[in-house]
């Protein structure tokens, strides 16, 4: 019986009612690409590319670049591969892009805002991505960290189409983001909300600081309804609102996110069993109503609790 359940085809992911919700892997290297792909990842919904900067003095060639985004895109034929831009700053400092000495580096230059002031850096990434695009089967989109509002949005998918993208969208992490989603899905193609991001800058509490860990928590209603304007606003012109924050990868809550409009989960490989028998075990209707639950209650746990009782 073991051998068998070990062998049973992966499903992709679904609700009871037949909803689709593509369940995705959020990868770090082409090298774990294999073992997503054993785990039922039906592509990928981030892949970091931090990896190829880090502990580099200049930022790498456009051919170690592009061989690399090629191997990760040659492991998923036929599939979506999000890949995200460069985000330097804060948890992630790169010498040769950010200021060590910044005050409060979580509110400095970092993500796009830094790829813009050294946009060579920038083209550069996109340029091995183009390249990435025509060496391989996948269906490539490429995104951008730290994005506040739509005339950043505007200047990195302009970039990106000009250098020959095919899809090219943002990340929602920092809250003015969700508050103008109607804005910024006019000019991208596709809205993923790292909700890691989001939560430290909705609760003003730094991710890396333990004494507020407390407040770090995507279950707390003011971030449910920043995700409720993305996922409303990405409903109105018919484009994908996908979450690729840790919060994907708690089951209860991934329910609460497709309630709320969300259309893909992207998670941490080992989740994805989880999270694909939770949504299999409610219909979208169901999720709607827990998610209003959770959106009324007044704290994350209690919307925790709202949510399970809900539906
Ligand atoms: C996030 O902020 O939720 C996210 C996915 O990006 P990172 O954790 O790499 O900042
Ligand atoms: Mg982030």
């Amino acid at each position: 019986e073991r051998a068998e359940a070990a062998t049973a085809p992966i499903t992709d992911g679904a609700l009871a009612d037949g909803t689709k919700v593509p369940l995705l892997a959020n990868l770090a290297s082409p090298d774990d690409a294999p073992a997503a792909v054993q785990l039922g990842a039906e592509g990928v919904g981030l892949f970091r590319t931090e990896f190829l900067f880090l502990d580099a003095n200049t930022a790498p060639s456009i051919e170690r670049q592009r061989d690399s985004y090629t191997r990760l895109l040659q492991a998923f034929p036929g599939r979506r591969v999000v890949v995200r831009v460069l985000d330097a700053g804060a948890d992630k400092p790169l010498s040769f892009l950010t200021d060590a000495h910044e005050q409060n580096p979580a509110l400095g230059l970092r993500g796009l805002r830094a790829l813009r002031v050294s946009e060579h850096v920038l083209r550069d990434q996109l340029i091995a991505l183009k390249h990435a695009q025509d060496a391989s089967e996948a269906d490539l989109w490429v995104m951008a960290p730290m994005v506040a509002d739509a005339e950043e949005a505007e200047y990195f998918v302009r970039l990106g189409k000009e250098l020959g993208l095919n899809t090219v969208g943002v990340m929602a992490e920092v809250p003015s983001l969700a508050v103008v989603a109607d804005q910024v899905l006019e000019v991208a193609d596709f809205v993923s909300i790292g909700t890691n991001d989001l939560a430290q800058y909705t609760l003003a509490a730094d991710r890396l600081l333990g004494s507020v860990a407390g407040y770090q928590d995507p279950w707390h209603p003011a971030v449910l309804r920043l995700v409720k304007l993305l996922g409303d606003a990405g409903a109105a012109v018919g484009k994908g609102v996908g979450v690729c924050g840790e919060a994907a990868a708690d089951p209860a809550l991934a329910v609460v996110l497709v309630g709320l409009g969300v259309t893909t989960l992207s998670m941490t490989p080992a989740a994805l069993a989880d999270v694909r028998a939770a949504l299999a075990a409610v219909t979208l209707e169901q999720a709607r109503s827990k998610a209003a639950a959770a959106c009324g209650a007044r704290t994350a746990a209690d919307a925790r609790q709202a949510a399970e009782l809900a539906g």
